[in-house]
């Protein structure tokens, strides 16, 4: 087998949706019931909430494709009805893996526009990282071919053809900013976070229930990911939780991306978890301190370190390696 033929045969494996191609079937789905008839399940992948009632299934996120026959058997045991409508709050593979799965089974997807346009663009981009590492391997073992280059351009040229996305694990509905779903007794608000996780961002909110999910714009007890390759940014992120304190009261329940049940005063310690660390590191840079200098004080994190913030998939080196050309750019004027 030539190897560019094989590269295309490894990006068709790779751009599966994530998950389908691990085979987890006994992964443990938890139901916890938040409030009313909302329910929240977790396990691994995003956490996802459930509204249910008269009308039907209104669910947030579907974790991993190969979630989907545990997250339909959680549901049985709460409801017979079948999910009508899926938001995924952003693009990543945790949240949207199951879409495929859902949509098989007669649910519509909605989601940013930007969701759709980042999981197109992110099969592309991996389909052409492989062939141009193929073509890299191919160099340096030393296979000297002429045809080398006109084959690599040829299966550059038949991306199109040869992606293997499918179209149903795409959201079938997209919109700009704000959503109104008047369903099961309430209504229901999805609304558009701006450059905060990723450039896809919403949250949901149960306006009867009084309980909001935001997808991965915040994590209880952690780090968060801003995924700045996906448009996400750090004054987005603080922007978001801020017009959530706006929102909500002491009484609102929140349904995080990650993590367990959350309410206003864990919104509240992580908007000034992330506006103490932004103005730490911008006073510092503009005293003329060195990025290693500046990375190396623990005096940014210490607090939050000891809480456990760093101990899950955003360590502290990495929350500051993300926040850190942002704060630069700022306040130093660095491109
Ligand atoms: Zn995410």
């Amino acid at each position: 087998m030539n190897r560019i033929f094989k590269g295309l045969l490894l990006a068709s494996i790779a751009a599966l949706p994530l998950g389908a191609q691990e085979n987890q079937p006994n992964e443990e789905i938890e139901v916890v019931k938040v409030r009313d008839s909302i329910y929240m399940l977790q396990g691994r992948g995003g956490n996802i909430g459930l509204s249910l009632g008269e009308d039907g299934i209104f669910m947030i996120d579907d974790k991993f494709a190969s979630s989907t026959p545990n997250i339909l058997n959680a549901i049985l045991t709460l409801s017979n009805a079948s999910v009508q409508f899926v938001i995924n709050t952003h693009h990543h593979g945790d949240h949207t893996g199951g879409n495929i799965n859902l949509r098989g089974q007669g649910a519509t997807i909605f989601a940013h526009e930007n969701v759709r346009s980042r999981l197109i663009q992110v099969a592309r981009d991996k389909y052409k990282q492989d062939i141009e590492k193929s073509a890299e391997d191919a160099k340096e073992r030393g296979i000297v071919d002429d045809k080398l280059e006109q084959r690599r351009e040829s299966a550059m040229a038949r991306i199109d053809e040869e992606l293997d996305l499918d179209p149903h694990s795409l959201p079938m509905v997209t919109f700009g900013n704000n959503l109104h779903f008047y369903y099961n007794g309430e209504e229901i608000v999805v609304f558009h976070v701006a450059r905060a996780h990723t450039d896809g961002d919403v949250m949901v909110y149960f306006t009867e229930s009084n309980v909001l999910q935001t997808g991965d714009a915040y994590v209880k007890d952690a780090y968060p990911f801003i995924d700045s390759k996906n448009g996400g940014s750090l004054a987005g992120y603080i922007a978001g939780l801020s017009r959530v304190m706006s929102m909500i009261d002491e009484d609102t329940l929140i349904i995080p991306g990650h993590g367990d049940i959350a309410t206003q005063a864990d919104i509240r310690y992580t908007l000034s978890m992330l506006t103490f660390i932004r103005d730490r590191i911008a006073f510092h840079l503009v005293a003329g301190k060195s990025k290693q200098e500046i990375m190396a004080m623990s005096e940014l994190t210490d607090q939050f370190d000891q809480k456990g913030f760093g101990d899950g998939f955003i360590n502290t080196q990495r929350l500051l390696e993300s926040v850190f050309p942002e704060i630069e750019k700022k306040f130093k004027g660095k491109n």
